[in-house]
C-alpha cells in the first residue's frame, strides 16, 4: 500500500503547491502507516526532484518525452492511474489547481476510486473509517465527508495546507506508462505565458480592486502596490466583464477560488458571489469609501477613505518600509 502525490512543475520548477501536496500526502501517509510516493510528469531536473525528499516523499517516478512536456489532461491522468496501479496507492493526493481539476475526476473514475475535491485540512483515519474535510457552497460551508470505497482520490486547495520541511532525502525512477493514442486526441501545441507575474491561486499575497476604481487606467497604482508586495492582481466580476482587466483575473464564485493570506481588496463592495471566491483567505483588508459596504463585516482590518488618497499612501508607506 502506499500514498501516491502528483507533483506539477512550471518550466523544470516545482510549483509551491508541490512542496504543500507532497506534506499533505506524507501526513495521509503517516496516519496509515505507509509510504508517500510521487509522481512527476514532464522536463524536470532530478536535482530538483530531489527536494521533495525533504517533504517525506520516499521515491519519486519521474516520466517524460515530447509529448509529455504541455500539459495534456487524459495522457496525464492515464499516467497517474498507471503510477497509482504500479505502487498500489490507497490514496491519491493532487492540488486543486487547473490541471488538478481536471485530473483527479478522471483518475477517480479510472480508479473507481471514491473522490474529495477541495479539501481543506488533513484527513481523520481511524481503522477503517477515513473522514475528510472540504469547502462546499462556494466556502461558505465545509462538508465531512466519509469515504465509502478503498481507493481515494483527494485534491487539495493551495495554500490550505503548510508545507512542512523535515529533511529527508527521495530516491528517482524513471516511469513508464501504457499511453497510446487514445490519451492525446486533444494536444497542447505551445504554451504562449502572458505574464511572468506570480500566479493568482499560488499567491500568498493578492491585491484585488473593483469598479471602485472608475476605469483601467487606475489600474497602475494597484499593480505597483502588487509589485511592492510581491502579490498578484486580481479583480471583481464586473471590472473583468467591462474589459478593464483579462478574465484570469476574476475572482469569486464564477472566478478563481484563492485563499492567500493577505487579500487587499480595494473599491469592492463584498458582494456575496465575490466573497465566495476569496472569504477563506487568512487576513482581509478592506479600503473602501463607503462605511457600509458589506466587505467590511469579514474584513480583519478596514480603512474607510477614498482610495486614490490611501493606496498611493499605502505605496509610499512600504517603500520606505522597505528601504
Ligand atoms: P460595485 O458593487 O459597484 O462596488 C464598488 C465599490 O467601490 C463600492 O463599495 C464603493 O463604495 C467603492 N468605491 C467607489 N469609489 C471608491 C473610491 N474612490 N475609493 C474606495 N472605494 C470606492 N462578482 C465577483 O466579483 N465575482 C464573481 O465571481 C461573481 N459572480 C457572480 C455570479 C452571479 C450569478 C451574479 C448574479 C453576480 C456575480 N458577481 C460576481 C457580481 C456581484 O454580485 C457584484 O455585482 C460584484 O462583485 C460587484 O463588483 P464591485 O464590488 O467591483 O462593484
Amino acid at each position: 500500500m502506499s500514498v501516491l502525490i502528483y507533483i506539477e512543475n512550471t518550466d523544470g520548477q516545482l510549483k509551491k503547491s508541490a512542496f504543500e501536496v507532497a506534506t499533505y500526502g506524507k501526513d495521509i501517509a503517516s496516519q496509515l502507516g505507509t509510504e508517500a510516493i510521487a509522481i512527476s510528469i514532464g522536463d524536470i531536473a532530478t536535482e530538483e526532484l530531489s527536494k521533495l525528499g525533504a517533504y517525506g516523499i520516499s521515491k519519486v517516478l519521474h516520466i517524460t518525452n515530447s509529448d509529455l512536456s504541455t500539459f495534456v489532461n487524459q495522457a496525464y491522468a492515464s499516467i497517474i492511474t498507471a503510477a497509482a496501479k504500479q505502487e498500489n496507492a490507497s490514496v491519491v493526493v493532487l492540488s486543486n489547481t487547473f490541471s488538478g481539476k481536471g485530473l483527479a475526476p478522471r483518475i477517480a473514475t479510472k480508479l473507481e476510486a471514491g473522490l474529495v475535491v477541495g479539501a481543506t485540512s488533513a484527513p481523520t483515519v481511524s481503522g477503517a473509517s477515513f473522514e475528510i474535510k472540504k469547502s462546499a457552497f462556494s466556502n461558505k460551508a465545509i462538508a465531512t465527508v466519509v469515504f465509502d470505497s478503498p481507493l481515494k482520490v483527494i485534491s487539495i486547495n493551495p495554500n490550505s495546507y503548510p508545507a512542512k520541511n523535515t529533511g529527508g532525502s527521495a530516491s528517482i525512477e524513471n516511469f513508464t506508462a501504457p499511453i497510446g493514442s487514445n490519451d492525446f486526441s486533444t494536444l497542447v501545441k505551445d504554451i504562449i505565458r502572458a505574464t511572468d507575474k506570480v500566479s493568482l491561486p499560488e499567491a500568498e499575497i493578492v491585491v484585488s480592486a473593483g469598479r471602485g476604481m472608475k476605469g483601467p487606467e487606475n489600474w497602475t497604482m494597484i499593480e505597483e502596490l502588487a509589485e511592492v508586495l510581491g502579490a498578484a492582481t486580481a479583480c471583481s466580476k464586473p471590472v473583468s466583464d467591462a474589459g478593464w482587466r483579462p478574465h484570469s483575473e476574476h475572482v469569486g464564485q464564477t472566478g478563481i477560488v484563492v485563499s492567500p493570506n493577505l487579500y487587499i481588496a480595494i473599491g469592492i463592495s463584498g458582494a456575496i458571489q465575490h466573497l465566495a471566491g476569496v472569504s477563506s483567505s487568512k487576513t482581509i483588508v478592506v479600503i473602501n469609501k463607503d462605511p457600509e459596504a458589506p466587505f467590511f463585516k469579514v474584513a480583519d482590518y478596514g480603512i474607510v477613505g477614498d482610495a486614490f488618497t490611501i493606496v498611493p499612501k499605502l505605496i509610499e508607506a512600504l517603500k520606505a518600509y522597505k528601504g
